[in-house]
């Protein structure tokens, strides 16, 4: 079988940049699946290759790698679509249709031309000199599929590019055409960036090109400085990205770095001065937590366990900082634990990476308090075991002792027990409630049941 083959895209751009890359897509003029299964004859991958008759291609993997065939196709797209009219084409062709020059590049598969490199937009030279350039007309590559305004941003984040000018204009000038790709294209493309090394690049390129206020409004409103009798707040836009930049070399759980994003998104929806205080974002975290599935269904991100623990992050997100303000009793660390359970560690971590002060001196007494408050964390929870808190005395056995049927007054004697074990008052153990049980009883006129 004599077919015309390349290794193309991604693959080739990632072995001049020294990274790694598991996926290599391999373009042929001709049929992409009848090379695959001719490939597979001598490989023998486990399991056989997977064809995708509708879309022409097949794939099959070998070692750790998935390696894709497909024949080298001529796009023309429709005003209303990204999906476009796909015919046979050549390498040229194929060439042309690629988003960026840096993922245009091909190398030749075949004997006569074995790892000749084909660059015909000068892919290398933009590679060299960190460069994000489209191979054809922005404005008509931009047009045609609007998902890859939101590659140009994540690539440029990821990679640490520079999106040339006349590119990044385009994408400004196209923001509106980011309406036809779905939610889901999106959402693929924004959390790339948000699990970037530092995602405040590609943050602050979606707010200059203006697609920032298309599909995130809640995040672009944080921009900006209002100043009232001299008194200004921070730009809690810029300040957001920074605790995401903050909190990104100590995290790469996506969820976590979601928090940081949404930490502060009611401060818009609560901004108020008051005289003598100054600017104040009163209940900014409870009305965040309201936010947040609204936002979380709209952009197609799930509406479950992973929302809860973002909300959680955001309810709780200024409690250490205001428990190390004051002094840090056992108790106020005690009921710390109590309500954010195993999920301390990250709620710390959060709120670390939310210190962006300016002022060195301030910066150092808030991480030492932090420090602190972790200290103290551990000692209390090597006593008391409050992180996932059960109580010590079931309400089964509050019944069973007074010989009541369930009633409000097990209710109050269960609370009072939790409250004395927050409090410090008893130990979280079986025999310290069991006798604060009978003496909070007796308080409520309840006699022991013979
Ligand atoms: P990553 O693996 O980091 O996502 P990649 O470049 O391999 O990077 P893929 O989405 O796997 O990204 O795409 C493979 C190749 O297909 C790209 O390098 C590019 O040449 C081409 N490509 C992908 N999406 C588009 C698009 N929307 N428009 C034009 N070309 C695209």
């Amino acid at each position: 079988m004599q077919q015309e083959t390349y290794v193309i895209g991604g693959y080739v751009r990632d072995l001049f940049l020294q990274r790694n890359s598991k996926d290599i897509d391999i373009v042929t003029v001709g049929s992409g699946i009848d090379l695959a299964k001719k490939v597979a004859q001598n490989l023998h991958p486990k399991p056989a290759v997977t064809v995708f008759k509708n879309f022409g291609t097949a794939m099959l993997k070998y070692k750790n790698l998935e390696i894709e065939f497909v024949g080298a196709r001529k796009e023309s797209y429709q005003r209303n679509s990204r999906k476009p009219v796909v015919e046979n084409g050549s390498l040229e062709d194929d060439q042309n249709r690629r988003d960026f020059t840096i993922n245009a590049l091909a190398l030749g598969l075949n004997s006569v031309n074995f790892g000749e490199l084909i660059d015909p937009f000068h892919g290398m030279e933009d590679l060299k000199n960190k460069i994000i350039r489209t191979p054809l007309d922005p404005s008509v590559t931009f047009s045609d599929d609007p998902l890859r305004m939101m590659r140009a941003i994540r690539f440029s984040t990821q990679l640490r590019f520079e999106i040339e000018t006349k590119t990044l204009q385009a994408i400004a000038t196209n923001k509106e055409r980011i309406k036809i790709v779905s939610p889901e294209r999106i959402i693929d493309e924004l959390n790339k960036i948000i699990l970037a090394e530092k995602p405040s690049v590609g943050f602050k390129l979606l707010e200059e090109t203006g697609l920032l206020e298309i599909i995130f409004p809640e995040l672009d409103k944080m921009k900006g400085i209002e100043t009232v009798n001299g008194i200004a707040h921070k730009d809690n836009f810029y300040h957001t990205i920074e605790v995401l930049d903050r909190i990104a070399p100590n995290t790469d759980n996506l969820w976590l770095r979601w928090s940081a994003l949404l930490h502060d998104i009611a401060k818009p929806a609560t901004k108020k001065f008051v005289d003598g205080q100054g600017w104040t974002f009163h209940a900014h975290n409870f009305i965040g937590v309201k936010m947040i599935p609204k936002i979380f269904r709209r952009m197609k991100l799930p509406l479950n366990e992973k929302m809860k623990f973002v909300q959680k992050m955001v309810h709780l997100h200024m409690r250490p900082i205001v428990l190390s303000e004051s002094e840090v009793t056992d108790s106020a660390v005690r009921r710390l634990l109590f309500e954010a359970g195993d999920d301390i560690d990250d709620l710390m971590t959060l709120c670390e990476a939310d210190i962006t002060s300016k002022n060195p001196a301030k910066v150092k007494r808030y991480l030492d308090n932090f420090k602190m408050v972790r200290q103290k964390l551990r000692e209390i929870e090597e006593k008391d075991a409050i992180r996932n808190f059960q109580p010590p005395v079931s309400g089964e056995l509050i019944m069973e002792t007074f010989g009541l049927s369930p009633c409000r007054e097990v209710g109050k004697i269960k609370d009072a027990i939790k409250e004395a074990i927050l409090e410090g008052e008893i130990h979280n153990n079986y025999e310290e409630a069991y006798s604060y049980m009978l003496k909070k009883a007796g308080e409520l006129g309840l006699k022991k049941k013979n």
